[in-house]
């Protein structure tokens, strides 16, 4: 970080990052007449072009997107989803069966909407276009900023290759998980990395005709896994394995290996039509701290996990529109420049205390190896399932909407 500018005045919001995050808060602040710069390093050409990631959208989360308008576009190129899934892969069974029906009195959305990130920010870069308020700046690099009492400076390479300043009075980092902001305020990112990567197939074929839901988590001692179904055309579904550490990246992802693995997964007598795979790396980390004067970090620069769970983005939105709360409270005087620091409190709270621990928590309940303690998990799992009090509760927590209150009673 450099030192401070004498031009750091004017009112807009620095964004940095067109993901689900920095779009959603974008949207927010441009609805109540805020001004936003938005910085995003991929262009029209390759916008749509990012891996697989997120997809699975919770109720809480669909109550955002429909304050900003978002649900409405998303919803038909979904798949709503009121069921998941907990199976055991070494017994053959399913375990337990989860109806989101069970919120229906708590929420006008009583299911998951399966819709893909890049559906997502792809809906979402539409509307931001569209708004006169956002200033989007597409096929540009933010490289590092500066910071005094007053406002913020961005240092970027716009689309014409040219360094330029970008001023406002606050910047936010919607960057990812590798977020120049972060690290140019010497923020820690505490936790620790799993040794084991997890390996994505997407295939097309239909896993319903066998009995599973769209979501499932299986577990198993030696190799637990996730299925998924997304529409299409055509339609597709995305099954997660564990992969042994030491295995070869190249290897892992030859055809050949891929076909082995989802044969073994579900052997069909023919073989599965794969239309894409991918290996990734799962971090447990929370920045910590969320704000440093006028520089805030929001979704994955802030924390990522595993997405066992389906909580990295959904938590990220619910930091972007806790976020735009209170910067626009701030614009409009009805509060001061410490509501940033409940910010930081509640959504570090949420990072620790709900995704952190819950992701944790399922990868280990779908990898257990002990029979006694697999047994005693998957009896509690049925038994919470079949009891609507107990289902009902449960759901709130893995739906978000316990985080979302545990978060409104922090001052
Ligand atoms: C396999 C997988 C499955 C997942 N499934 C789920 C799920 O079902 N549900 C869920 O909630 N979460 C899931 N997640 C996590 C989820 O993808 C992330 O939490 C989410 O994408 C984070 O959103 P974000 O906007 O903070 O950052 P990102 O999505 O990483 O977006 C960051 C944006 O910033 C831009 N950018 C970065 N650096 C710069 C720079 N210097 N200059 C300009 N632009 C820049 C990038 O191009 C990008 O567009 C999953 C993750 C993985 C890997």
């Amino acid at each position: 970080m450099r030192g401070s500018s004498s031009r750091m005045t004017n009112d807009r919001i620095v964004i940095i990052g067109a993901g689900p995050v920095g779009l959603c808060l974008s949207l927010a602040l441009a609805q109540a007449d805020l001004k936003v710069c938005l910085i995003e390093a991929l262009g029209d050409d390759n916008f749509l072009e990012q891996v697989p990631r997120a997809g699975t959208n919770h109720p809480a989360t669909l109550e955002m997107y429909e304050r900003i308008g978002l649900y409405e576009k998303l919803e038909p190129r979904g798949i709503i989803a009121p069921v998941f899934h907990y199976w055991d892969r070494h017994e053959g069974t399913l375990i337990a069966a989860f109806d989101h029906g069970h919120l229906k009195n708590d929420t006008r959305f009583p299911y998951v909407l399966q819709c893909e990130r890049i559906k997502i920010v792809e809906e979402a870069l539409k509307m931001a276009k569209a708004h006169p308020n956002i200033d989007l700046r597409l096929n540009t690099e933010f490289v590092s900023f500066e910071q005094d009492a007053d406002g913020v400076v961005a240092h970027i390479v716009n689309a014409a290759a040219e360094q330029e300043t970008i001023a406002g009075r606050y910047i936010v980092s919607g960057e990812g998980a590798r977020s120049i902001v972060r690290k140019e305020l010497g923020i820690a990112f505490e936790g620790f990395t799993y040794d084991d990567r997890t390996l994505n197939i997407e295939v097309a074929y239909d896993f319903k005709k066998h009995g599973y839901a769209d979501r499932n988590y299986i577990s198993d001692p030696n190799e637990w896994s996730n299925l998924f179904h997304w529409k299409g055309p055509p339609d597709r579904w995305r099954v997660h394995f564990r992969t042994d550490p030491k295995a070869d990246e190249k290897a892992l992802l030859q055809p050949a290996a891929l076909q082995a693995q989802m044969q073994r997964f579900l052997p069909i007598g023919k073989s599965f039509d794969i239309v894409g795979s991918n290996l990734y790396i799962v971090h447990q980390r929370v920045a910590n701290k969320f704000r440093i004067g006028r520089a805030i970090l929001a979704g994955d620069s802030a924390h990522v996990n595993s997405p066992i769970g389906a909580m990295g983005m959904n938590s990220g939105v619910h930091d972007a529109i806790n976020l735009a709360d209170k910067l626009i409270a701030i614009s409009r005087g009805e509060a001061d420049q410490s509501v940033l620091d409940r910010y930081e409190r509640q959504r570090r709270h949420v990072a620790i205390a709900h995704t952190q621990a819950q992701t944790i928590r399922n990868k280990r309940l779908l990898a257990e190896r002990d029979p006694i303690v697999r047994k005693r998990n998957h009896d509690e799992l049925r038994r919470t399932a079949e009891n609507p009090d107990l289902a009902r509760k449960f759901l709130l927590r893995t739906a978000l909407f316990e985080s979302l209150r545990e978060a409104d009673a922090i001052a």
